[in-house]
């Protein structure tokens, strides 16, 4: 295991949930991280808490600008960026026929674009430094489509083909797709579809933990510089 004192971690959707429980796991490793989200108050709540390695900054992860602005303001602060850890993500699940388009417009914007945006704004530091770490949180739904989920594990098979592209073209920077099963957090909250919201809340009744998949994230993370984890499936069992 290599110790992570000496890295800088961009992490995406860490209001709340997974991102959130990511923070905590890897603050406790001494690394240097800079956390973003939309919800300032929790972002600021959560460095104020776990203290000086972590800034903080709003981001939107749909607007490519704002996301090369995030990368930047992490480099003037920390003095490099190793690792970005794309786990932002919405699933307003609803069936096809329901035409809620605009919910399927906001999962590409943000489970697809939000990852490649953050691609952009770090892959020209990783190549010219021969070195970094792309970890994308995909899902149990980027290997097998689930009701009332197509255009979520469509945005998850494509955060899935993406990585495993990114892999190939660069043999120095490593990659890893993390791809929880059910993990109880805030997900699928914005869901408007009565019955779904129903579905989603038995689902729900044998669900992981944050801090599970946030231990996955760490594990990969702490792998020497010749050790690349690319993809870790997490799911539960009925011990949950
Ligand atoms: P949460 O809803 O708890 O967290 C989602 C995070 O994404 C929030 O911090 C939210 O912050 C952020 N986010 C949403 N939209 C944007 C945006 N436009 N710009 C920046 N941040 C945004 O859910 P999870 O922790 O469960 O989700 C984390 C990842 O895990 C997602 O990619 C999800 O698809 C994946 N996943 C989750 C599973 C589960 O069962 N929970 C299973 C499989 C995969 P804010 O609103 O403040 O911007």
């Amino acid at each position: 295991m290599t110790g992570l004192s000496d890295k800088v971690i961009l992490i995406t959707g860490a209001s709340s949930g997974i991102g959130e429980a990511t923070v905590r796991e890897l603050a406790a490793s001494g690394a240097k991280l800079f956390i973003g989200a939309r919800r300032g108050d929790r972002l600021q709540a959560l460095a104020n808490e776990l203290g000086a390695n972590i800034c903080w900054r709003e981001l939107d992860v749909t607007d490519a600008a704002d996301f090369t602005a995030f990368a930047d303001a992490a480099e003037a602060k920390f003095g490099r960026v190793d690792v970005l850890i794309n786990n932002a993500g919405v699933m307003p699940l609803s069936p096809l026929a329901a035409l809620k388009t605009d919910e399927w417009k906001r999962m590409i914007d943000v489970n697809i674009h939000g990852v490649l945006n953050g691609i952009a704004a770090v892959l020209p530091r990783f190549v010219a430094q021969h070195n970094g770490h792309v970890v994308n949180v995909a899902s149990v739904g980027a290997h097998l489509v689930l009701p009332t989920a197509a255009v979520y594990c469509g945005t998850k098979y494509a955060v899935w083909a993406i990585t495993e592209g990114l892999r190939q073209e660069h043999d120095d920077i490593r990659t890893t797709i993390i791809s929880p099963g059910v993990t109880a957090t805030e997900l699928g909250d914005d869901i408007t579809d009565p019955q779904v919201a129903a579905a989603l809340k038995d689902w729900r009744q044998k669900s992981l933990t944050p801090d599970a998949i946030a231990r996955a994230i760490r594990y990969a993370l702490e792998q020497p510089d010749g050790v690349d984890v690319n993809e870790v499936i997490v799911r539960p069992t009925a011990a949950n």
